[in-house]
């Protein structure tokens, strides 16, 4: 579905991220996956060669919040694989902190990845994306974008703030041919729920109509239409892969 399309997963490591990558290189993308540390990629980079050596994936690990850095980046990206089609902003951190104790440089921390980060790419990708005209740009969000949480209000603020970016840019960005959308994943199964003990997990299931936690995969496949040619018509849509979650 992919096929001969370049494609940059920031957050690319682990988790849903990296079920993204996954699922791009099994439908024949390029992929270049972004983590936070080049140790990191680097070792994601090599699972991934381990399971196909034919996959062609690179790791890199710009700092996502300097501007500059990006900009040099996706430029080094662009130089050597002639296009970048897709990038997909799923990097993020999340917060519990109460706003008893919330401390402001905690809530800085957030939205300096989960928004300031997705506008410093979503900037210098538009610009790569509108002279190779079109592409397709897709964020992270979350099930809290829509309900709030009842603690770590940066968290879904961020969030909130990514949604407004994905309607906006799709608004700015239709008529260069680039489409904007944004997944919100419900609970996923990556390592922080996968450690939450029994008398947590079971009633949070419990609420879930589908009566499960969704697997980084369920995430990936929307992933997948949203950056494939089925979704040419899509943009500016906030698309919940939750097994219908409420709050
Ligand atoms: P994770 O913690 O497993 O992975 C986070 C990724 O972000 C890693 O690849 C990490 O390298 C990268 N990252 C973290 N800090 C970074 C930094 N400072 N600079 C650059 N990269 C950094 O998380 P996940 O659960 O896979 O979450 C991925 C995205 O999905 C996030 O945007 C998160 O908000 C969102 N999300 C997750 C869930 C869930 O239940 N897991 C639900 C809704 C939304």
């Amino acid at each position: 579905m992919l096929k001969g399309k370049v494609a940059i997963v920031t957050g690319g490591t682990r988790g849903i991220g990296f079920a993204i990558v996954k699922k791009y290189l099994e439908n024949g993308a390029t992929v270049v996956l972004c983590g936070s540390k080049q140790e990191t990629a680097d070792k994601a980079v090599e699972k991934l060669k381990a399971e196909d050596s034919n996959y062609k994936v690179e790791g890199i690990a710009p700092n996502l919040t300097s501007y500059e850095e990006v900009k040099e980046a996706f430029k080094d990206v662009k130089d050597k694989y002639g296009s970048i089609d897709i990038l997909v902003n799923n990097a993020g951190i999340s917060a519990r902190d109460s706003i008893y104790q919330y401390k402001a440089e905690d809530f800085n921390k957030i939205m300096d990845l989960n928004v300031n980060a997705v506008f410093n790419c979503c900037q210098v990708v538009s610009n790569i994306m509108k002279e190779q005209k079109g592409g397709v740009i897709l964020n992270t969000s979350s099930m809290v974008s829509i309900y709030g949480q009842p603690a770590g209000c940066g968290y879904p603020a961020s969030k909130f703030a990514v949604n407004g970016l994905t309607k906006s840019l799709a608004r700015e960005l239709g008529k260069d041919n680039i489409r904007v959308n944004a997944v919100a994943p419900g609970v996923i199964n990556t390592d922080m729920v996968a450690s939450l003990p029994d008398e947590v997990i079971k009633p949070l299931i419990a609420t879930i109509p589908l009566r499960r936690v969704g697997e980084p995969e369920d995430i990936a496949n929307a992933f997948l239409f949203l950056a494939s040619d089925l979704a040419s018509y899509i943009t500016g849509v906030i698309l919940s892969v939750d097994g219908a979650t409420m709050s």
